[in-house]
C-alpha cells in the first residue's frame, strides 16, 4: 500500500485511525482518499468521523467502507471562477482532478482568495470574432470590425457618429482638438477625476481650469463651472464619474449662454442616462474607454462620439496623421497615430453585443452590496435615484464615514479582497495644482471614497466576508 507525500491524501486502503491521523497532522479537517494510483475514491472530513464515532464506527474500519463518496470536486480545465463557485465556508478544500479522475491538486478557499477589483467578461463572441479577425489578416486598423464597432457603438450612445482610437485619453485629446482647443484658451474640469481628463487639455497647451464637484452626485458642480469661465474659456470637460451622469441641462445652459463647447468624458459611464439621454449624445462630443477595467473592454481602446459630421471627418482624419481623406499622403493638419485595430474592434463588437447583459449584472452586484451592508451606515453607497439621472455600475462606489478609508482598505486586503481608493483630487498633485479655482468637497470627497471590487466572482461568500470586516473593524 502506498503512502502519500501530499499532507492531505490517505490511501483507500488505510483505516479510520490513520485517516484521523492524517487530519490530525494535515490540520485542514479534512483527507482526501484515493487508491494507489491517486484516482480519487472520496473525501472524510473531522465532522463526518465525529458522526461515525457516535455510531460505533471503530477506529479499525477500513476508510474506505465510512468515506464520503458523494463530494464536491473540480477537474483540472475547470475555469477558477467555476471553481471558486463551488466552495463555500462549508466546503474550503475541493480536490482537483484530471480526466481519467487521478487527484493532481486541492484548492482551498483561503490561500485561494484574490478578489480583483474588476475583470474583464470575455465569455460572448470575443474569441470567436477575434479568430476570424485575424484569419482575414487584416489586423491593423482597416478592417470591418471597426467599422461595425463604430457604427454600433454610436447607435447605443444616440450618436449619428463613432470614431474608434487607440485608447480613451486619445479620444479626449482628439475631441479638443476638432473643438480647435489651442495655447491660450480655457478648459474647465472637475477636480476629482482620473489624470487623463486634465492631461489632455495639457497636450493641447491650452490651460485647464480644475472646479470643484457637487458633494451628493461627485461630478463637477455647475454653479462653480459658471463662476470659473472668463472670455478665455473655450470648452468644459463634463467626466460622469463612477457611472454617474453629471447635471447635464444646467452645462448645456451655460455652454450655450457663454458659446463654449462641452465634452463628455463618459469613460465610466457607458450607457449612463441624463433626461432618458445616452451619455456621449448630449454634449459636442463624447469621449469614452476600453481600458480592461471599463465597462466593456478591447484591452485598450477608445471612441469618440457625436451627432456631427464635421466634426466626426475631423476626429478621424487627426487620428490618422491628419490625412486628407480625398487625397492619399496629403496632410493639411498635424495629426496623430490614434487608431483601433481590427482585432481590438472584433473583441468590441463582441462585448457591446452583451453590454445590456453585462450593465444588468453589474447593477445586481452593486444592489447585492447595497443589500448586505444596508444596517451599516459607516458605508453610505453612491446616490442611484438623483433625479433625472440613470446611473450606471462602473465600479460599486462609496463613502467610508466614521472609519479610517485607508485602514479598512488594509484590512480588506488583508483578506484578499482588492479594493480602490477614489482618485486623488487633481489640485492635491504639484503638478496640477497651479490650475485650481476651487477643491474643498473634491478634497473632502476623495479622502472618504472606497470602489469595491465589481466583477462577476463576487458571491454571497464574499459580501458576507466584506460584512464581517466592517463589523469588526466598527468595532
Ligand atoms: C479610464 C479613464 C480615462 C482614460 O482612458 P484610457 O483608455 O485609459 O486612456 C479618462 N477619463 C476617465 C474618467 C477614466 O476613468
Amino acid at each position: 500500500m502506498k503512502n502519500f507525500s501530499d499532507p492531505l491524501l490517505c490511501n483507500v486502503n488505510n483505516t479510520l485511525f490513520d485517516a484521523l491521523q492524517i487530519i490530525n497532522n494535515n490540520g485542514k479537517g479534512v483527507t482526501i482518499i484515493v487508491d494507489d494510483n491517486k484516482k480519487l475514491c472520496g473525501i472524510l472530513t473531522d465532522g463526518d468521523i465525529r458522526k461515525l464515532i457516535i455510531k460505533d464506527t471503530t477506529l479499525k474500519t477500513p476508510v474506505k467502507d465510512i468515506m464520503n463518496k458523494r463530494f464536491t470536486y473540480a477537474t483540472i480545465d475547470d475555469d477558477p471562477k467555476k471553481i471558486l463557485g463551488l466552495a463555500s465556508e462549508k466546503i474550503r478544500i475541493i480536490p482537483i482532478v484530471d480526466k481519467d479522475f487521478i487527484y493532481q491538486k486541492f484548492y482551498e478557499l483561503d490561500s485561494r482568495i484574490f478578489i480583483p477589483v474588476a475583470s474583464p467578461e470575455l465569455g460572448g463572441n470575443e474569441l470567436k470574432y477575434l479568430i476570424d479577425a485575424f484569419i482575414s489578416t487584416w489586423i491593423s486598423s482597416k478592417g470591418s470590425y471597426i467599422t461595425k464597432f463604430e457604427e454600433e457603438f454610436a447607435q447605443f450612445c444616440e450618436c449619428k457618429y463613432g470614431v474608434a482610437v487607440s485608447n480613451g485619453t486619445a479620444a479626449l485629446h482628439l475631441a479638443l482638438l476638432a473643438l480647435g482647443i489651442k495655447t491660450g484658451d480655457e478648459v474647465i474640469v472637475p477636480d476629482l477625476t482620473f489624470a487623463a481628463t486634465i492631461n489632455c487639455v495639457l497636450y493641447t497647451n491650452a490651460t485647464p481650469v480644475i472646479v470643484d464637484i457637487d458633494p451628493v452626485s461627485w461630478c463637477v458642480n455647475s454653479d462653480e463651472i459658471e463662476k470659473a469661465i472668463t472670455p478665455k474659456t473655450k470648452a468644459i470637460i463634463a467626466v460622469h464619474l463612477y457611472g454617474q451622469p453629471c447635471e447635464m441641462d444646467k452645462i448645456m445652459k451655460i455652454a450655450r449662454k457663454h458659446k463654449i463647447h462641452v465634452v463628455e468624458d463618459c469613460a465610466e459611464a457607458h450607457g449612463a442616462t441624463y433626461t432618458n439621454k445616452r451619455v456621449g449624445s448630449i454634449g459636442d462630443v463624447g469621449c469614452f474607454s476600453f481600458y480592461g477595467n471599463k465597462i466593456i473592454t478591447t484591452g485598450e481602446g477608445g471612441m469618440c462620439t457625436t451627432k456631427s459630421k464635421t466634426l466626426a471627418e475631423k476626429i478621424r482624419m487627426l487620428r490618422d496623421h491628419g490625412m486628407s481623406n480625398k487625397k492619399k499622403y496629403w496632410h493639411d493638419l498635424i495629426g496623430y497615430n490614434y487608431r483601433m485595430t481590427n482585432l481590438q474592434a472584433a473583441i468590441g463588437l463582441a462585448q457591446l453585443e452583451r453590454i445590456e447583459e453585462i450593465l444588468t449584472n453589474r447593477e445586481q452586484i452593486e444592489n447585492g452590496y447595497r443589500e448586505s451592508l444596508k444596517d451599516i451606515n459607516t458605508i453610505q453607497f453612491q446616490h442611484h435615484n438623483l433625479p433625472k439621472r440613470k446611473k450606471i455600475t462602473w465600479l460599486v462606489s462609496a463613502l467610508v464615514k466614521k472609519l479610517d478609508r485607508d485602514y479598512l482598505l488594509k484590512l480588506l486586503k488583508k483578506k484578499g479582497i482588492d479594493s480602490r481608493p477614489f482618485f486623488y483630487p487633481l489640485s492635491a498633485m504639484e503638478i496640477y495644482r497651479k490650475y485650481v479655482f476651487s477643491n474643498s468637497e473634491s478634497t473632502k470627497i476623495s479622502a472618504l471614497g472606497l470602489n469595491f471590487p465589481t466583477n462577476s466572482s463576487i458571491n454571497n461568500d464574499t459580501l458576507n466576508t466584506i460584512r464581517n470586516i466592517l463589523l469588526k473593524a466598527i468595532k
